[in-house]
């Protein structure tokens, strides 16, 4: 068969400026799945066209025609394009399938468009798939996440082809996906990954990937795509630390505070560390992955500042990842701790995202409960700067000067100027500079919200829950987000099908994929990612 998987990164850029960082920068962070996907097809005997979608050109020109049967891997934010691409797929007669955090999280609404929704997959599952066992309109898991993630070595023709400058060889910002274990312990409400346990992947497989790294491609950038990296800190560890110092690849990834032990964070160093991203996510809850115990307020503002200060001795990038518009918060405080903790840790970048309800985690459950979704808000705009539910505690216009608040705080050109000084890394600080400009360009997104707002009636009503009609505000950014493709989307079929995933009752012990029409897949990952423009 003629198989195509295609992993949409980001939305169709909208200026010079976003089209730039997306081809850099977004590019380099395809996700590891499609491309175990693709070395499976491969595997079983099929023709693979594996391609990755930056915001530039058209995504449907990156794949070959005539295909028997289409991968499509998407965030909640690119379901929009997503969606349209399942339309023109059709009229080909070619078999959909979507996969990846949006079939995750609202794989019902997938179905309006695809004709499989995947949860969690495995190579069983895929070559299901390919056999063509699962009908259309079939929601597919397999029983748990996989554990033989293809080798580096596997997916080198899709390292190629999503990494490598003109698909030819590494450059400066190559980065090459990884994974050590799936899951996370913790269970923080908004995540996707709240239910999701924590499994350390065979270590000698990250070994083979390691010693690959070293031997082929030195030098070049590892991130691992682990919810929550080195959980089993000695384990991970002790598998890096086997390759000599001086050919250790330098890593990036995302993890929690509580495991970053102040006794520990001469080894990330040592093993060539040189970007982490814990979640901080409030000043009054999650406290426990922050290593500081019931501790809230200012007195955990200190403790994460003295922490932070340690880990940047040893690790050049710093990002710390917050949430702000939690029912927690309330008044002034957030705002007031969060810029208290900017001017201390210049040295830190910091992510302030909006909570958004994914399908399968407590908080989508509770503000469905309590009615607080947008319902006709279509799932594209679940992402900053865009707000899609009623929060407890501040009024829209509210919420919207809070945030310009904050981000103007950390991009003034006075941030800057110390946050430029932290450094002395040509690299750190041209991300530094970057990321400055493109929060500065969402201050401007957010200005633009909060004067319609203030301006327009049938807006302000539709946020505050009194109208359910889609504004024209957002019709109109939703034709811009797909240009040519925005009459493929009727305004009819962009309100989203907003339902509470039954839960999966297990079906078959012992079976290795479930078919599960009517129960749940295991929910995504929905944090904030180290690469800004993803859920940032
Ligand atoms: S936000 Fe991070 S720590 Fe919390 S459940 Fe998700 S992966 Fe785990």
């Amino acid at each position: 068969m003629k198989v195509g998987i295609l992993d949409i990164l980001t939305t169709p850029s909208s200026s010079w400026a976003e089209t730039a960082y997306n081809g850099v920068l977004t590019k380099q962070y395809a996700c590891i799945t499609p491309q175990a996907i693709a070395v499976w097809c491969r595997q079983l005997g099929h023709r693979t066209h594996y391609a990755t979608y930056h915001g530039t050109g058209d995504p449907k020109r990156l794949l070959s025609n005539d295909l028997d049967l289409v991968f499509i891997g998407a965030y909640t934010q690119a379901s929009a394009l997503a969606y349209a691409l399942a339309k023109l797929y059709r009229r080909e007669g070619t078999r959909t399938v979507i996969g990846g955090p949006h079939a995750k999280a609202f794989p019902r609404d997938c179905l309006r468009f695809f004709d499989i929704a995947v949860g969690e997959c495995d190579k069983a599952l895929i070559a299901d798939i390919l056999k063509g066992i699962f009908g259309p309109g079939t929601i597919v898991s397999s029983r748990k996440p996989f554990d033989d993630v293809p080798t580096i070595e596997e997916r080198m023709p899709e390292i190629r082809a999503s990494a490598f400058f003109r698909q030819r060889h590494p450059f400066r910002l190559t980065t090459i996906p990884v994974l050590a274990s799936m899951g996370c312990p913790y269970a923080c409400n908004f995540c996707v990954d709240w239910n999701n346990p924590y499994r350390l992947l065979p270590t000698e497989r990250l070994a083979a990937d390691l010693r690959y790294a070293s031997a082929h491609l030195p030098g070049v950038m590892l991130g691992y795509q682990d919810p929550n990296f080195a959980v089993k800190f000695d384990q991970v560890l002790d598998v890096m630390e086997s390759l000599p110092q001086g050919r250790r690849n330098p890593y990036i990834m995302e993890t929690s505070l509580t495991i970053l032990r102040s006794d520990r964070v001469m080894r990330l160093r040592d093993t060539h560390c040189v970007a982490v991203a814990p979640g901080v996510e409030s000043w009054s809850e999650y406290s426990n992955k922050a290593g500081v115990g019931r501790t809230t307020g200012l007195e955990k503002v200190d403790r994460v500042v003295e922490h932070l200060a340690l880990l940047h001795e040893f690790v050049p990038y710093l990002q710390a990842n917050f949430m702000f518009g939690l029912d927690v918060d309330e008044g002034d405080q957030p705002i007031a701790l969060t810029k208290e903790f900017m001017s201390r840790t210049p040295f830190v970048w910091p992510v302030v995202n909006i909570p958004h309800p994914f399908g399968g985690t407590p908080l989508f459950d509770r503000y469905l409960n309590e009615s607080r979704i947008l319902t006709s808000m279509p799932f594209a705009f679940y992402y900053s700067p865009h707000l899609v539910t009623r929060l407890k505690n501040y009024t829209p216009p509210v919420f919207y000067q809070k945030l310009i608040d904050v981000f103007s705080h950390f991009t003034s050109a006075a941030m800057l100027r110390r946050r430029l000084a932290t450094t002395d890394r040509g690299a750190v600080r041209a991300i530094h500079i970057v990321r400055t400009l493109v929060k500065r360009k969402r201050i401007r997104a957010f200005q633009r919200l909060l004067h319609m707002l203030n301006t327009n009636r049938q807006f302000r009503a539709f946020h505050e829950g009194e109208s359910s009609s889609l504004p024209e505000f957002y019709q109109q950014a939703y034709d811009r987000m797909l240009g040519p493709y925005a009459s493929l989307i009727s305004r009819a079929e962009r309100s989203p099908l907003l339902e509470r995933a039954p839960v999966d009752d297990g079906g078959d012990v012992g079976a290795s994929r479930t078919s599960l029409a009517d129960s749940a897949p295991a929910p995504p990952r929905a944090r904030a990612s180290l690469v800004a423009g993803r859920t940032e």
